[in-house]
């Protein structure tokens, strides 16, 4: 490694340690003054897709995301202060292998590429060749300065060095990275189990029955859920979903479309009887479905930037409370999208006057709930949050036989709404829009915005499940196979309030319902369908457990007014600059993470970068890569290398020029490169790198 390089080490190959690298290229131009920049890239998974996104997982697992919808790139929209590189989306990608522009890709990638569309969802392991694609891409146009080594391990420990370095130690290389800075996107990273957990691996070791603990389904071991015997699953969320598509169509069924039709589940014999169930007792609602290449982002009316800003100022007090001061103006804008749509087939009259009268009424007032009794005079169809959350809260079942009625009922409804899309069904406009609307909630809530009480009662054990579970469910095609296999007697839904308890007399799982009479299943087979939490307190994965306890980094605490703080399991980092806070509460100078580690600070981290929104994930891996190149540049520069220019080489004539403007958003001003440099110039002379802000 050279002393006069510029060097950065990304821990994590996954879509966020490939942002940062595409933006640590993107800025190599205007930030390293003609240094070369050593790029280390360190995972033991392929680069680009990393771990989540795995090539050699079945392809029956898909994305949650539409293809239009999937992106490394910056568009015209990112206000990021680096240079723009736009690039292409999953489903333009898609569409140039089609064309055979694309080298490397599977056969089985080129099929599915072949057949894509802006709506469709691909597989997951499609998506793992997008980005392997993206990061062969970047390394190829890379400036002529950068050179990017990728390590195929892990990183097992990070220190300082005594000149100011940062040492990464890899698991199998005998000399440590040294490097300027070290950006930790380490995603979904290993965690130890819960204690429950624990306890469940035990007894399944000690009667040999088989546990599956939160896991990502493509790597879970199934073989012990076999065929024609009960296998239990808990949690009804997307990891239900592949879960269940893994034990029919994975063994060999097939999914059957009539002329008319109607889908039904062609059994092979091999699959397993899954009687699935949860607290909600509702498997998570369907995506619309939405036939377009570009869905604009829904444009809050209430949830305004005044709103936000009126609310931050609050922030870090401990004073705000999600309830009391953020959720009302959700709601309104929640119901307000909802009532347009619903009124629009209706009267004008009604559609006129809630346009008219709503705006100036305060969410849950006299005056509201009176003006939308007068519009919807059907109580059945004004917006319930209680029973949109707890959809069976009300509803006594018989039996199973009752309740699997019902829910076969609750499903086809929800199948029929996603059909029609969120231009002719209100209830599909509405979660539409809150899914749109977590932008605007993590710009409040998130550094500390609301009170540490009110993160956990109002988000983490409320909001956060319910935003998921209505508005980032799977794709309509998921809950479709659903109602198939429940018809082909391969999936039974046991009900709401599952109950689960290792029984040690007979040594099986035993499970019921608290809300259907009746029920008791006994099961050789428990697969927990959820994913493992990231929490840094319970960190195994080798980095983050040696840094937290030699003080490195520490778990992330939201105050309280007069109480003590919330103690999440995110990783502090600082608010704006994403550097990693130490345990002594001092934002180290060249550590960074962002992403699912940092879950808390921000919220909903795992989650992709979206073309065309002014992506958040974009913009954090532009500002953390600037303020990489800026560490570097200030060490070689403050060791005395003089003659930079000698060390000058070539940049990809794609790249934007520098005498271009550049229109500084965060300022409202238009400012030159040269303005810019000088004030490089400035920033580089200080310690701690200003990362400007990061909206
Ligand atoms: C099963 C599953 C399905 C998902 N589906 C969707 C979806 O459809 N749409 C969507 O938007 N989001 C989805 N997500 C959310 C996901 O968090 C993001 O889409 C995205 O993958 C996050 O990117 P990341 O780079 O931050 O983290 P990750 O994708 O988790 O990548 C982190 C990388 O860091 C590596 N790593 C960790 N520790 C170390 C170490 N010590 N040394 C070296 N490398 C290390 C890992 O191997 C991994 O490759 C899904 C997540 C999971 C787990």
């Amino acid at each position: 490694m050279s002393p006069q390089a510029i060097r950065i080490c990304i821990v994590g190959a996954g879509p966020r340690g490939t942002v940062a690298l595409e933006r640590v290229c993107a800025n190599a131009e205007v930030l390293a003054h003609g240094l070369p920049i050593e790029v280390h890239v360190v995972d033991p998974y392929p680069a680009g897709g990393g771990r989540v996104w795995n090539l050699d997982h079945p392809r029956q697992l898909l994305m949650n995301t539409v293809a239009g919808d999937v992106t490394v790139f910056t568009d015209q929209t990112v206000t990021c202060d680096g240079p723009l590189t736009p690039g292409p989306t999953q489903y333009q990608w898609a569409c140039m292998v089609a064309r055979g522009e694309v080298d490397g890709i599977t056969p089985e990638g080129q099929a599915e590429a072949s057949a894509i569309l802006p709506w469709s969802y691909a597989s997951r392991a499609l998506q793992g060749e997008y980005l392997a694609w993206a990061f062969r891409h970047i390394v190829a146009k890379a400036p002529a300065g950068v050179s990017v080594r990728v390590h195929r391990t892990r990183a097992i420990g990070l220190s300082d060095t005594a000149d100011g370095l940062q040492e990464v130690r890899l698991e199998g290389e005998d000399l440590p990275l040294r490097v300027d800075a070290v950006v930790l996107a380490q995603g979904h990273y290993d965690v130890e189990p819960t204690d429950k957990e624990r306890q469940l691996t035990d007894f399944a070791s000690r009667h040999s029955v088989h546990y599956v603990p939160p896991a990502s389904p493509g790597e879970a071991d199934l073989a012990g859920a076999r065929a024609g015997e009960p296998v239990l699953l808990r949690g009804l969320g997307l990891n239900f979903y592949d879960y269940m598509v893994l034990l029919s169509e994975g063994r060999g069924g097939r999914f059957v479309r009539d002329a008319d039709d109607h889908l039904s589940y062609r059994p092979s014999g091999a699959e397993p009887l899954m009687y699935v169930g949860s607290g909600r007792g509702m498997p998570y609602r369907s995506r619309a479905e939405i036939r377009k290449e570009i869905v604009p982002r829904y444009q809050p009316a209430f949830v305004t930037a005044e709103e936000i800003a009126r609310l931050r100022t609050a922030a870090g007090t401990g004073r705000n409370d999600f309830r009391r001061d953020l959720f009302p103006l959700v709601s309104k804008e929640i119901c307000w999208v909802y009532y347009q749509a619903l009124l629009a087939d209706g009267e004008p009259e009604r559609l006129a006057r809630l346009r008219t009268e709503y705006p100036a009424h305060t969410w849950g007032s006299d005056a509201m709930e009176q003006l939308i009794a007068e519009l919807v005079p059907d109580p059945a169809q004004r917006w319930d949050w209680e029973l949109l959350d707890r959809p069976a809260d009300q509803v006594d079942f018989a039996d199973q036989a009752d309740f699997r009625t019902w829910i076969t009922a609750q499903l086809t409804e929800d199948l029929r709404h996603s059909r029609l899309g969120p231009d002719a069904s209100a209830v599909k406009a509405a979660a539409a829009a809150m899914r749109d609307l977590r932008d605007e909630v993590r710009q409040v809530i998130s550094h500390r915005g609301i009170s540490g009480a009110s993160y956990r009662d109002h988000v983490d054990r409320w909001f956060s499940g319910l935003c998921n579970y209505a508005a980032s469910g799977p794709p309509a095609t998921r809950v479709e196979q659903l109602l198939a296999l429940i018809d082909a007697g391969i999936v039974e839904p046991m009900g709401p309030g599952m109950r689960i308890t290792a029984d040690e007399q007979q040594g099986v799982f035993l499970a019921s319902s608290t809300r259907v009479p009746g029920l008791e299943v006994r099961a050789r087979s428990l697969i927990e369908a959820h994913l493992p939490l990231t929490d840094v307190r319970r960190a195994s994965d080798p980095l983050l457990r040696s840094l937290r306890e030699a003080g490195g980094c520490r778990a992330y605490v939201i105050p309280n007014l007069d109480e003590p703080g919330y103690e999440t399991g995110g990783i502090d980092v600082a608010d704006v600059t994403f550097q990693v806070m130490g345990g002594d509460a001092v934002a180290h100078p060249a550590r960074f993470s962002y992403g699912p580690p940092v879950e808390s600070v921000q919220w909903v981290t795992a989650i992709g970068a979206r073309p065309h929104v002014n992506s958040r994930t974009l913009l954090q891996g532009d500002a953390i890569a600037r303020a990489c190149l800026r560490l570097g540049a200030n060490r070689v520069g403050s060791a005395g290398i003089q003659n930079h220019t000698q060390l000058a080489v070539p940049v990809a004539s794609r790249r934007r020029k520098p005498k271009e403007e550049h229109h500084d958003h965060h300022r409202g001003s238009t400012r030159t490169c040269r303005d810019r440099r000088r004030r490089d110039r400035r920033q580089r002379r200080r310690e701690i790198p200003d990362l400007e802000s990061i909206s």
